[in-house]
């Protein structure tokens, strides 16, 4: 059976493969332009709780903000800092503060780095959107697109459905993107995260931290560079991120057979932070399960639209593996460079019920990239570069001293430039021919 949507004739009809937070803020930020119909096709039979959180920075809510979705930007589904700092690094054992992150361009509490629990942003996001727009079931498989004629996407239960753009926004394992990129490789990064949200109320008399820290540790050769981060979640919810790290080319490495969203070992768990501080040992008590996500990337493609008629966001577009907890604002920025590039090249103000061309379609999709492909190359760089760090490090079978250890935090990369990166301005560099100040360049001073 082939669905056919709803085409009123003259609208762009648009088919979203995925409807994650990539999809469903790419619909918000297209159904502002009056010309444009929207459909999503999602693969889970059921919207249901996805059990971790997410950070949003700057970037990301600067544009929720710009594209009207002020309910996801209250304390009611997110939390924030209490100090200023959007991150606080604390010593594995000690506990003393190594370092913090700033912000440098923030002005205004809503844009301060805000942490919910992924459904309550994901609910957000839908109240948002008209009510039927996603449609559940629908696992895209592949996707034909003919550059005169538009796109079928083919689904795994037998339909299909056309329309005229097709927006890959189907995550890291992407269909949309293994269609048109056979041949793009995700590797396994050899890091595991183990993580668990549960009800704030089973920490019990335990002190409630009023800050989301990183607690850093010593490194041994087996548990390399882990983090543990504690932080609200958001509605009474607690998270703790834990995790190890091995040699992804050791076919027999602990946690290569692990799937993602596996149940994990809580034992094994406790036993990794046994010689910790006492305060991340009594929110590791806390937990009462855990949950494995082996960590994949991957490297920049060379483009992101295919045939003049697809192309991608979010994790399908830069497989970057949740590097800087930057994935959720990337994607909210992808959308909105989305967004700006349809309405620069087809005007609303000029749109009479027609659609747009196939060469605007292309224009559109040549904007897009330019606003946004330079800056996550970029990011993929560095991702890059950290993770061929870690590997040698663990294959070396390095232990770092406490002085490195220290050393370490204090020269982290400050990811200012990732978290407070302006899509707007990207966007104006992109439409007057590369031409513009230098968003990626040296940090602004406070
Ligand atoms: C456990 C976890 C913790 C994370 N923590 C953070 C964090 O702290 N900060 C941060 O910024 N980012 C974090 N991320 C990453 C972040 O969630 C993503 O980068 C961001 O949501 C953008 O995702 P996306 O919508 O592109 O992909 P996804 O969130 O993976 O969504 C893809 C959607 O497409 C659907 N889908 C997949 N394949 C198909 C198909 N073939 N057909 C149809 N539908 C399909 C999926 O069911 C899903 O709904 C985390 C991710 C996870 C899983």
């Amino acid at each position: 059976m082939s669905h056919t949507i709803n085409n009123q004739g003259e609208k762009l009809e648009v088919a979203i493969a995925g409807g994650g937070i990539a999809g469903l803020i790419t619909a918000i930020a297209l159904l502002k332009h009056p010309g444009v119909n929207v459909r999503i096709y999602e693969r889970a039979k059921e919207f249901k709780e996805i059990g971790a959180s997410i950070g949003l920075g700057p970037n990301g809510l600067r544009s929720l903000e710009a594209l009207g979705v002020e309910n996801a930007l209250t304390g009611n589904v997110c939390t924030r800092q209490k100090s200023d700092w959007p991150m606080i690094f604390r010593h594995w054992k000690t506990g003393e503060v190594l370092a913090t992150d700033v912000h440098y361009t923030v002005k205004t509490k809503k844009h301060f780095t805000a942490r919910y629990h992924r459904a309550h942003l994901h609910q957000a996001l839908l109240e948002n959107l008209p009510k039927g727009i996603v449609q559940l079931n629908k696992k895209t498989i592949n996707v034909h697109a003919d550059p005169d004629r538009g796109v079928t996407l083919f689904f795994e239960d037998g339909s299909s459905a056309r329309a005229d753009i097709c927006i890959g926004a189907d995550g890291i394992h992407s269909n949309v993107r293994k269609t048109f990129v056979p041949d793009h490789a995700l590797r396994w990064t050899g890091w595991v995260a183990m993580r668990a949200t549960f009800e704030a109320s089973r920490l019990g008399d335990l002190e409630f931290p009023e800050d989301a820290v990183h607690w850093v540790f010593l490194c041994s050769a087996f548990f390399i560079d882990g983090i543990t981060d504690t932080h609200f979640a958001g509605k009474g919810l607690f998270t703790t991120v834990g995790g190890f790290h091995v040699d992804p080319n050791d076919p027999n490495a602990h946690g290569r057979d692990a799937n993602w969203d596996d149940l994990g070992s809580l034992e094994e768990f406790q036993e990794y932070y046994k010689d910790w501080n006492p305060t991340v040992r009594a929110f590791i008590e806390a937990c009462p399960s855990i949950r494995l996500f082996p960590n994949y990337a991957g490297g920049p493609l060379k483009t992101w639209s295919f045939k003049n008629r697809v192309t991608l966001v979010g994790d399908a577009a830069h497989t970057h593996g949740g590097a800087f907890a930057a994935g959720g604002s990337l994607a909210i920025n992808d959308a909105r460079a989305l967004g700006l590039a349809l309405n620069h090249v087809w005007p609303a103000s000029s749109y009479k019920g027609e659609k747009p061309t196939a060469e605007q379609i292309a224009n559109i999709f040549q904007v897009y990239e330019d606003t946004r492909k330079p800056h996550i190359d970029k990011i993929l760089g560095v991702v890059h570069k950290a993770i061929a760090g870690q590997r040698a490090s663990v294959e070396k079978g390095k232990v770092e001293t406490d002085e490195e250890l220290r050393q370490r935090v204090a020269s982290r990369m400050d990811p200012w430039w990732i978290s407070e990166h302006d899509v707007e301005e990207a966007f104006q560099k992109a439409i007057n021919g590369g031409k513009g100040p230098e968003t990626d360049g040296s940090r602004p001073r406070l």
